[in-house]
């Protein structure tokens, strides 16, 4: 750890389970019987709009709630203590930014940032985070929807490119609380590995990451993070 220069972070949803924001796999992830992976895609949205957008809703009460635990505000630390450092997150929920994380990419957007779909009309609520999410567009009446990247849409090619850039030249990346079953973090992480970089997984379980890391560190991250920045 303390060899290292560049350090990289990926999170995933696990990160933010002991915040109480539930991970879409694991206890609490179905919504009134509809399972994410089934509410969280375009078709879904053209098909019933509101629908999903009381879903959003929902899950944008339970991050505005949530704190930042002790493995946000160690990843937190681990900026100020890099100089090269990035934190990759696939999570939406704002709460790295919260903990004080300036230098992150959130590969899958912020469930407080939303667009119109007609005019592209964007809105940023991170700072507001109680106000309601509006399924009109104030400047054109069109619908609004999350600036998220659902299941099947694609990524933003620019932020991507930097993730992968940076992680060539990373020493360490710590990957904390992903299954790889979105395997954009798995690509991630191999792509270091074969540039020279030590994977640390950290989950209370084995996942796609645990088959290329070096080490696997069993348990909650809120947990393991702290112990390994003392
Ligand atoms: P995921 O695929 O990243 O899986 C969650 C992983 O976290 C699992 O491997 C689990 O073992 C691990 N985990 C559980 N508790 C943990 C803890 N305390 N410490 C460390 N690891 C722990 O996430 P998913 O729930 O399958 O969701 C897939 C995608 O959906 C994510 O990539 C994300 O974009 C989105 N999502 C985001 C949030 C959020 O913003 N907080 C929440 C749910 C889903
Ligand atoms: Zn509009």
């Amino acid at each position: 750890m303390h060899a290292a220069h560049s350090l990289a972070v990926i999170t995933g949803a696990g990160i933010s389970s002991e915040s109480g924001v539930p991970t879409f796999r694991g206890p609490g992830g179905l919504w009134k019987n509809h399972r994410a992976q089934d509410l969280a895609t375009p078709e879904a949205f053209a098909r019933n709009p509101q629908l999903v957008h009381d879903w959003y809703c929902w899950r944008r009460e339970i991050c505005a709630k949530a704190r930042p635990n002790p493995a946000h505000e160690a990843v937190a630390r681990l900026e100020k203590d890099y100089k090269e450092f990035l934190l990759i997150t696939q999570n939406v929920d704002g709460l790295h930014r919260r903990a004080g994380n300036h230098k992150l990419i959130e590969i899958h957007g912020n469930i407080f940032k939303s667009y119109c779909t007609a005019c592209q009309h964007h809105l940023d609520q991170n700072a507001s985070p109680a106000i309601a999410l509006p399924l009109d567009c104030s400047q054109c009446g069109g619908r609004m929807r999350p600036d998220i990247v659902w299941f099947g849409e694609g990524y933003n090619a620019a932020q991507v490119e930097m993730a992968f850039t940076f992680l060539k030249s990373a020493d360490l990346v710590i990957v904390i609380g992903t299954s790889g079953m979105v395997p954009m973090p798995v690509y991630l992480a191999q792509h270091a590995a074969e540039a020279g970089a030590r994977i640390l997984d950290i989950n209370p379980d084995f996942s796609a990451v645990t088959k290329i890391a070096d080490l696997h560190l069993i348990g909650p991250a809120g947990l393991i993070m702290p112990k390994l920045l003392a």
